[in-house]
């Protein structure tokens, strides 16, 4: 509406209040022009070109000619139209020639007022020259008709024209505001819902392609929106129920050596253990909590440091001797040659030491581990191996995911749910690859290189 007021106002003011300014200016230079044009013609034409010129300047341009002697006296051809102040007025006209003989630049240009009709004259004269003689005068006259009449039908029209582009504007401003402004209100009212938490609202984007766009990008918001928010219902599950087992169980041992195994030692030291292992269970839980948080919050910065990959691997597996020995698994480590390599030792550790320790958890029966390091060209590749049910191929992209845990293993397993999601973390801060192969029922292999090799 604004544009169309600002459009018709500027049409107004010219239209109006400079038509008659326009009309003057180009009605002084028309007759210049002619002017030139007629004096040109005359000094370079033969007399019947020229007088034909006469003529035909006279009729484009709306203006009266009259063609003089040297004397002042009016020639045969002349072109009159309408109202003219030049034609046949033998005493006014040689005035006009003496004034033309009078100007320094023999050219005269008048604007006088027609006692007769009251209309404003435009009067320009020069002499017509042929080498040095002057042959005669040409008196040139043009009326400026006021524009009056043409202004008060422009402004009728202009009246009619804006009443109708007005409603017009409005009607499609109306059309347009509502056209646009639907959809956004009805996204707008969804978006609502979306934050108050209900996450099957519809996102309607019907109407242009914008809204279309905007209604796929909340509906993307949403579905996104919504994994956080399941995992983070199951992240409290997980964590509640991971820290309320260990503590019930820290209670219920506690209670019962201070009520009945208190005075026997067999007892008391057999439930001090479990109160020992659960407390462990929960300081993994807690650790590794606050490890991803840590690695996930991006302060962390890597320090590398360099060491040898062979004997750092079986010092690691070492650490589970204990373990191997007490429940009979067998770790097999095939090392290659010793290489060393750079990079966070403290983190890498944690990594060989978390997949070593899933493929304990998920092993098969058998209970068998391999552990294998294999130079490479551009570094050193680790492969953990174990003989378990392996993954089904939908799990694979998941189990690196937080807080992931498959429920279909044969053996209970006591973990978070965070291991990989750490191993993850610390190959993508390293930029190592990483992956996992695994064949349903034989087990699987997890495996990342390690790129920061030191030359020999
Ligand atoms: P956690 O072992 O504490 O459950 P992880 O993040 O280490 O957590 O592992 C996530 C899931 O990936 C596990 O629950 C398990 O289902 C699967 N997984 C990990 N390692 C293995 C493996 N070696 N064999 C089979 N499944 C595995």
């Amino acid at each position: 509406m604004i544009f169309t007021i600002i459009v018709f106002a500027l049409l107004w003011f010219f239209q109006i209040f400079f038509l008659q300014n326009f009309y003057e200016r180009m009605r002084i230079r028309s007759a210049a022009k002619s002017m030139e044009c007629i004096a040109d013609s005359y000094s370079r034409a033969s007399k019947e070109d020229f007088y034909d010129t006469v003529n035909r300047i006279g009729y484009e341009n709306d203006v009266c000619v009259q063609v003089l002697d040297k004397y002042a006296r009016p020639a045969k051809k002349k072109h009159v139209i309408g109202d003219c102040m030049i034609h046949d007025r033998g005493n006014s006209n040689a005035a006009l020639c003496e004034m033309i003989d009078a100007s320094d630049s023999g050219v005269i240009r008048l604007k006088v007022k027609n006692p007769r009709s009251g209309y404003d004259m435009l009067i320009y004269g020069c002499r017509l020259e042929s080498g040095d003689s002057v042959d005669g005068y040409l008196l040139l006259n043009s009326v400026l008709v006021p524009v009056g009449s043409t202004v008060d039908i422009i402004k009728r029209q202009l009246m009619i024209i804006t009443l109708i582009l007005i409603v017009f504007a409005f009607i499609l401003s109306l059309y347009l505001a509502r056209r646009i402004a639907m959809p956004i209100d009805r996204i707008t009212k969804s978006a609502e819902q979306l934050a108050k938490g209900d996450f099957n609202t519809k996102f309607d984007g019907r109407g242009y392609l914008e809204a279309k766009q905007l209604a796929d990008a909340l509906i993307y918001a949403e579905n996104e929106l919504s994994k956080v928010d399941t995992m983070q219902r199951d992240l409290i599950a997980n964590v509640s129920h991971d820290l309320r087992t260990p503590l019930t169980m820290l209670k219920a041992y506690a209670e019962m050596i201070r009520d009945l195994s208190g005075d026997n030692p067999v007892k008391r030291n057999e439930h001090l253990e479990i109160i020992i292992s659960e407390t462990d269970r929960l300081a993994l839980l807690v650790n590794d909590m606050l490890d991803l948080s840590k690695l996930e919050s991006g302060k962390q910065k890597l320090t590398p440091s360099e060491f040898g990959i062979s004997g750092k691997l079986g010092e690691i597996i070492g650490r589970f001797k204990g373990l191997s020995d007490k429940n009979g698994y067998q770790i097999h480590f095939t090392p290659d040659e010793e290489r060393t390599v750079c990079c966070d030792v403290v983190k890498i550790e944690q990594v060989i030491y978390n997949l070593i320790n899933n493929a304990i958890n998920y092993t098969g029966d058998d209970k068998q581990v391999f552990v294998r390091q294999i130079n490479c060209a551009d570094g050193v590749l680790i492969e953990v191996e174990d003989t378990g049910d392996g993954i089904e191929e939908d799990k694979i992209k998941l189990i690196f995911d937080k807080y992931y845990r498959s429920e279909n293993h044969k053996r209970e397993v006591v973990g978070t749910g965070l291991g990989l999601s750490i191993v993850k973390a610390v190959l993508k801060m390293h930029n190592y690859d990483y992956g996992v192969r695994s064949t349903l029922g034989k087990g699987s292999t997890f495996w990342f290189k390690i790129n920061d090799v030191k030359e020999k």
